[in-house]
C-alpha cells in the first residue's frame, strides 16, 4: 500500500496514529538538529520532521532528497510546536521512521510554488510541472466541477448529450477551417467543426427535442488571450421553443453554476438589453455593466460653434468619469496617449473639468463658454468634481474608442472588481452586417439564424435593418455565450442564403443536406453555445483562457511541449497525394 492518507487530510485529531504518505518533496528546511520537509500531493501539504539526535541515519537521508523527488514515508502524527493555522494540516507533523524513494527528479526548470518564477513559455513547455502548482490544479478542479454541474443541470432538464463528428464539412461560424486530408478519398479534405451547429439542428429534425454536448470546436483564427485554436463549448439546442424559452432555460443553467460553484445567488431575471441600446450606451455589444459611465451623444449639442474638429465629423460622444476633475495634466496626457494608440484609433481627446466650485476648465475653452459646457455636463448628469472625456469622428469607430476608454477608466477607478458578476442578455441583433471589403452582407451570427417575423419583408428591400432572433449572454464585458432561434423553413433558409450572396448551387453544395432535412418535417427550434473556457476563466478570476486549459497552445498556435504542429514525413504525404510547397 502506497499510502494510508493523503497529504491534505491529517489534523490534530489524528495525533498518535501511524500513517504512510506518498508525494513530492516541495521544499526542505535544515535547522541543524531538525530537518523538515513539506510533502505535497494533489490534496495538500503535510510537514515531515526528522530528528538528528534520535535518528541520524534517516535525517541524513532526508537531507539528500531533492526538490520534486517522489517519496513514501511512514511515521507518527504529532502535534506541532509552531503551528500554521493557514493550512488544514498546519497543527501536525509526521515524525518519520522510514523513507522510500519512489523516484528521483531532475531540478525543475522553475519553482513549483503558487508564485512561480517561470515565464509563460517555460511553464507551457513543462506543463506537467506547471499543473503541479496549486493555482493550476485549482483551476482544473473548478473546470471539472463546472462540467459536472452543467451535465447534472441539463440532464435534470431532460437534455441528452449526443456526440457529433469531428471530421466533417465546413461549418459557417465565420472563421477559417482547419482541414484534414483524407487518404481514402484522395485529394479531398474534411474540415474540423467550428461548432456542431448543423448537426444539432439535424438532431432537432430527428426529434431529439433537447440536446447538449460539452464539445471541442476548432477555428483557425489569430489568437488572443481569450482565443485558442481548439476550445470547448457547452453546445445546446431545443425544439418547439421561442426566444424566451431558450433565455429562461439557460439563465437557469448559469444561475445554477454560480450557485453550485461560487455560492453566488442572483435575484430576479438577468437584465435584457437591445443591441442598439448596448451600442449607444456602451459602444459595444458586450457591455460591462458592473459600472455606469454610459456613453452620451453630444453631436447636435456641440456642432455649429466654430470648432472645426467637431463640426467636420459624423459623431461626437463622451463619457463622464466621476470624481476625476482633479486629474493632473500628466494624467490627462496619459488618457490622450491611450485613446490615440493605433488599436484605439481616436484622433485626439477633448476634456472638460467640472470643478468642485462649479466652474469649468476644458481643452476647448476658446470655442465653448461655461454656459455651453454646463449643457454638456447636464447631458451626463455630471456633478461638480467630475471629468468629461469627449471623442469625435466616424460614428462606429468613435463609439468603439469610447467603449475602450470607458473600460480603461473603469479599470483605473477600480470599478471592475473581479469578484462582482454582472450578467445580462443582449438581444435583437441585426441579422446581417455589411462587409466593406467583400462588398456583401455577412450573417452577424450565422446563416441559420431566423429574422424577426415582422422584419422578414425587409430582407429584400432593406437587409441591413432586419433584426434577428439572436441573443448573447454577457458577463462583465465578456461574451460567454450566444445563440439564436433558427430558420426551420426551407424557403426562408434559401432566401437567407440569397441575401448572403450565395448562388443556389453554392448553397446546395455546402448546405444542401440541411435544406433537404428541412423538407422532412423540421420542428421550430433554437439554441445557444457557451464558451466553456471563458466561463471557467471568468469564474476563476483569470484573464487568459490558457490558464484553465490543461494543455493549451501558445500565441503562435503551437503546443511547445509536444512541439506541434510539425512536418510529416514524405511517405505520409505521398499516401495523401500532398506536396508541400515552401513559401519564400
Ligand atoms: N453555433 C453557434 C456558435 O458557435 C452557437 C449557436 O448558435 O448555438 O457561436
Amino acid at each position: 500500500m502506497y499510502r494510508t492518507n493523503t497529504c491534505g487530510e491529517l489534523t490534530i485529531s489524528d495525533v498518535g496514529k501511524t500513517v504512510t504518505l506518498s508525494g513530492w518533496v516541495q521544499r526542505s528546511r535544515d535547522l541543524g538538529g531538525m530537518t523538515f520537509i513539506d510533502l505535497r500531493d494533489r490534496y495538500g501539504i503535510t510537514q515531515l520532521a526528522f530528528n538528528m539526535e534520535t535518528n541520524a541515519g534517516l535525517c541524513e537521508k532526508a537531507r539528500k532528497l531533492g526538490r520534486e523527488f517522489v517519496i513514501q514515508v511512514t511515521g507518527k502524527v504529532e502535534e506541532r510546536h509552531s503551528k500554521n493555522m493557514n493550512m488544514p494540516t498546519g497543527e501536525i507533523e509526521i515524525f518519520v521512521d522510514a523513507i522510500t524513494i519512489l523516484n528521483k527528479a531532475e531540478i525543475p526548470p522553475f519553482t513549483i510554488e503558487d508564485d512561480t518564477d517561470g515565464g509563460e513559455e517555460i511553464r507551457m513547455k513543462y506543463r506537467y510541472l506547471d499543473l503541479r502548482r496549486e493555482p493550476m490544479r485549482k483551476a482544473m478542479e473548478l473546470r471539472s466541477k463546472m462540467a459536472i454541474e452543467t451535465r447534472s443541470f441539463l440532464s435534470a432538464e431532460k437534455f441528452i448529450e449526443v456526440e457529433t463528428p469531428v471530421l466533417i464539412k465546413s461549418t459557417p461560424e465565420g472563421a477559417r477551417d482547419f482541414v484534414v486530408p483524407s487518404r481514402m478519398n484522395n485529394g479531398q479534405f474534411y474540415a474540423l467543426p467550428q461548432s456542431p451547429q448543423t448537426f444539432k439542428q439535424l438532431l432537432m429534425v430527428a426529434g431529439f427535442d433537447r440536446y447538449f454536448q460539452i464539445v471541442k470546436c476548432f477555428r483557425d483564427e489569430d489568437l488572443r488571450a481569450d482565443r485558442q485554436p481548439e476550445f470547448t463549448q457547452i453546445d445546446c439546442e431545443m425544439a418547439f421553443v421561442e426566444q424566451d424559452d431558450v433565455l429562461n432555460t439557460f439563465e437557469g443553467l448559469i444561475k445554477h453554476l454560480f450557485m453550485a460553484v461560487m455560492d453566488e445567488e442572483f435575484e430576479g431575471p438577468f437584465p435584457r438589453m437591445s443591441f442598439d441600446d448596448a451600442m449607444s450606451n456602451y459602444g459595444n455589444d458586450k457591455p460591462d455593466i458592473r459600472f455606469g459611465m454610459r456613453l452620451r451623444d453630444l453631436t447636435s449639442l456641440v456642432q455649429g460653434k466654430g470648432f472645426k474638429v467637431f463640426d467636420s465629423v459624423e459623431h461626437v460622444g463622451g463619457i463622464c468619469a466621476g470624481g476625476c476633475a482633479s486629474y493632473s495634466r500628466k494624467q490627462l496626457d496619459a488618457i490622450t496617449h491611450f485613446v490615440t494608440k493605433p488599436q484605439i484609433g481616436a484622433k485626439g481627446l477633448v476634456w472638460v473639468k467640472y470643478n468642485e466650485d462649479g466652474s469649468f476648465k476644458s481643452s476647448v475653452d476658446k470655442f465653448y463658454t461655461p454656459e455651453d459646457l454646463q449643457k454638456w455636463a447636464e447631458k451626463f448628469n455630471a456633478k461638480p468634481g467630475d471629468l468629461l472625456l469627449v471623442l469625435a469622428g466616424e460614428k462606429g469607430s468613435t463609439r468603439n474608442a469610447l467603449s475602450e476608454l470607458r473600460l480603461e477608466m473603469g479599470e483605473q477607478l477600480g470599478l471592475r472588481n473581479k469578484k462582482v458578476f454582472a450578467p445580462l442578455w443582449v438581444v435583437d441583433f441585426p441579422l446581417l452586417e455589411w462587409d466593406e471589403e467583400t462588398q456583401r452582407y455577412h450573417a452577424m451570427h450565422h446563416p441559420f439564424t431566423s429574422p424577426k417575423p415582422e422584419d422578414i419583408d425587409k430582407m429584400k428591400t432593406n437587409p441591413g435593418e432586419v433584426r434577428a432572433n439572436a441573443y448573447d449572454m454577457v458577463i462583465n464585458g465578456v461574451e460567454v455565450g450566444g445563440g439564436s432561434i433558427r430558420i426551420h423553413d426551407q424557403q426562408l433558409q434559401q432566401q437567407m442564403f440569397q441575401a448572403l450572396g450565395f448562388s443556389d448551387e453554392e448553397a446546395q453544395e455546402q448546405f444542401g443536406f440541411l435544406m433537404n432535412a428541412f423538407t422532412y418535417g423540421a420542428p421550430p427550434h433554437g439554441g445557444i453555445a457557451f464558451g466553456f473556457d471563458r466561463l471557467v476563466s471568468l469564474f476563476a478570476g483569470l484573464d487568459s483562457i490558457r490558464d484553465v486549459i490543461a494543455f493549451p497552445k501558445n500565441n503562435a498556435g503551437r503546443d511547445i511541449m509536444i512541439d506541434s504542429p510539425s512536418a510529416v514525413n514524405k511517405d505520409a504525404l505521398d499516401e495523401l497525394s500532398l506536396q508541400v510547397v515552401k513559401k519564400d
